[in-house]
């Protein structure tokens, strides 16, 4: 445990923001009020890494940063890459990494840094995020889905984060838009993410692949992101499978949108960079789902990797 912070620089107060992400973490530093990062750095975990490495790379880093800069830190905000009781700023588990189960993560903060923090997963803080700095600005209502080598989402309503009464809404990736459809991680069947994420376009690649008899021509492993591009080159069966994965992601948006009517959908995560013909295809898929009357906006995330550590900025700012 240290000391709260003496100012050098007293007039400036600052925010650390931190993202726990599964196999990288980001330590950002700005001066409260700022868009600018005065400081900013991103770690890679080693395979392997457990919480306890994890957590004592990421403290060390953010004092090493806090060192540099001057000024006096007033707040630390969190995201965090797997479910948080945020109410209690307690970790329930990583999904990535051993040893994170009912780690009391806020508290460690506090004691650490001697200041208050607040701590959510990366998915509602992402969507805090693009809400208060990116794409979804302005909007009263917003889901934000990450499409990446699974599927989050979250909802912020009226300028905060609807957490549900679990602290799970948003979690688009595990509604069924295929009954009986490939096994997800979750244990289900036929679910969004495993209908449509990064793995599910490699795997509906190899299988379309198997089918029809053809070899590949090299020996590098079949990634979402070498299907995506083949698609874009013009490649039919790729282009079967990112269309089908779009009609998929539509399918799941629709449904959100009939139940929730948002004022804007904002998508972010790799699958997200797969060319105007996903994005035409799923938004249309959209459309065709959702009731006529209702809107369907839905736009790419402006903030990209950073949109946690800026969400993390928008969840400490009610701590000032
Ligand atoms: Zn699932």
């Amino acid at each position: 445990m240290t000391a709260p912070r003496n100012a050098s620089n007293p007039q400036h107060s600052l925010i650390l923001a931190l993202d726990y992400g599964g196999t990288k973490h980001t330590v950002g530093v700005l001066a409260v009020g700022a868009r600018d990062w005065l400081a900013h750095e991103r770690v890679s975990s080693p395979p392997g890494a457990d919480a306890r490495y994890d957590q004592v790379t990421v403290i060390k880093l953010a004092h090493d940063l806090l060192a540099r800069t001057q000024g006096q830190l007033v707040a630390v905000g969190v995201s965090f890459g797997g479910p948080v009781d945020s109410a209690k700023g307690v970790v329930r588990l990583s999904h990535h990494v051993p040893g994170w189960e009912n780690t009391p993560l806020r508290d460690q903060l506090q004691a650490e840094f001697g200041v208050p923090a607040t701590v959510d997963n990366d998915a509602n803080v992402a969507a805090l995020g693009e809400w208060r700095f990116g794409a979804g600005q302005g909007c009263a209502s917003l889901l934000y889905v990450t499409v990446s080598t699974g599927i989050g989402g979250g909802w912020v309503l009226n300028g905060k984060v609807y957490s549900g009464a679990d602290g799970m809404a948003g979690e688009i990736g595990h509604i069924v838009v295929r009954p009986g459809g490939a096994e997800c991680v979750c244990g289900k069947h036929g679910c969004l993410e495993v209908e449509a994420c990064g793995r599910a376009i490699a795997r509906k690649m190899r299988e379309r692949l198997a089918s029809a008899g053809r070899h590949r021509d090299t020996a590098e492993p079949i990634m979402g992101e070498s299907v995506a591009r083949a698609a874009q080159q013009g490649d039919p069966l790729a282009q079967e499978v990112m269309d089908e994965v779009a009609r998929n992601l539509g399918t799941g948006l629709g449904g959100a949108i009939n139940l929730m009517n948002p004022e804007r959908i904002v998508l972010g995560g790799g699958v997200t960079k797969s060319g105007e013909r996903w994005w035409r295809i799923l938004r249309e898929t959209a459309r065709y789902h959702a009731l006529p009357q209702m809107r369907v906006d839905i736009q790419p995330a402006a903030l990209g990797d950073d949109a946690p550590l800026w969400g993390a900025v928008a969840l400490a700012e009610p701590l000032l």
